[in-house]
């Protein structure tokens, strides 16, 4: 699995996962790729973490983590170095997350296989969310299959604390 931090016009910063460099390029050529603040196409790829970061800002308390296909990627401020600019950004994060949240089709513990039959086709594209290991994850985007960490506040849905 490859983790970019991709760069727009605007300086958005967010993470993008692929299942590897030539799956980046392809959904960069088809416009797969996309700022989920700005919407902007031209995306430079920054420095590379070789890093599985998943479900890192949502309490880990299950082994699986919620995740998203079909929609934009969450945003993922990478620095500390302008407070107001990164909480400007989670702000926007959280703002995006809960449209997915409002958009997708919550398909719980089948978001595996459900990403993985709207990829071959057999069911029609949609913004779907659910829940998935690790390793599903990881095999969905070796098949090509976009797939993003979905930190939604877990406010959306239950409670926090
Ligand atoms: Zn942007």
């Amino acid at each position: 699995m490859k983790v970019f931090d991709l760069h727009c016009p605007l300086d958005h910063v967010f993470e993008g996962w692929f299942g590897s460099e030539a799956d980046f390029c392809n959904q960069m050529e088809k416009g797969l790729v996309q700022c989920p603040m700005c919407g902007s196409q031209q995306l430079r790829k920054g420095l590379s973490a070789p890093r599985l970061n998943f479900g890192a800002q949502a309490p880990a308390r299950a082994s699986t983590a919620p995740v998203a296909a079909g929609a934009a990627p969450p945003a993922h401020a990478t620095s500390a170095e302008d407070r107001s600019k990164q909480q400007a950004l989670q702000a926007a994060w959280l703002q995006a997350s809960r449209e997915i949240a409002q958009k997708s089709e919550d398909v719980g513990e089948r978001f595996a296989d459900e990403a993985l039959r709207m990829h071959k086709g057999e069911e029609p594209q949609r913004p779907i969310r659910g829940q998935a290991t690790p390793r599903q994850a990881m095999e969905l985007l070796q098949e090509g299959v976009p797939v993003m960490p979905l930190a939604l506040p877990q406010g959306s849905k239950e409670t926090l604390q």
